[in-house]
């Protein structure tokens, strides 16, 4: 792997977990599918143009404009991340995130 960690629908290795993730099925895949956890790249969906790189840590759960998003708190900056769910995410994990409380 270089430095890059490109996730925008390649296979990675997630860093968390060390599973190898597929290709999304039809989308772009911006978090692990087992254990849901994601990395800080992006400032807007898919730039990749954040330095942080920091790990994206799944807090929660929300439903916004009709999509299913998981709530992502940056390790490193803190800052909020919303990504939307992958129909292969890990029902269970999302099941566990959905029922914990998160708040800015
Ligand atoms: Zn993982
Ligand atoms: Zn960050």
């Amino acid at each position: 792997m270089s430095q890059n960690f490109v996730v925008r629908n390649e296979e990675f290795i997630c860093t968390n977990c060390g599973k190898t993730v597929y290709k999304h099925p039809h989308s772009c895949r911006d978090h692990c599918n087992y254990c849901l956890h994601s990395l800080h790249v992006d400032i807007n969906p898919g730039d990749r143009l954040n330095p942080c790189k920091g790990t994206l840590i799944p807090i929660g759960f929300r439903i916004k404009n009709q999509k299913d998003q998981i709530v992502y708190k940056c390790q490193k900056c803190k800052q909020l991340v919303f990504n939307i769910i992958a129909p292969d995410d890990n029902k269970s994990l999302l099941i566990k995130i959905s029922s914990i409380p998160w708040s800015v």
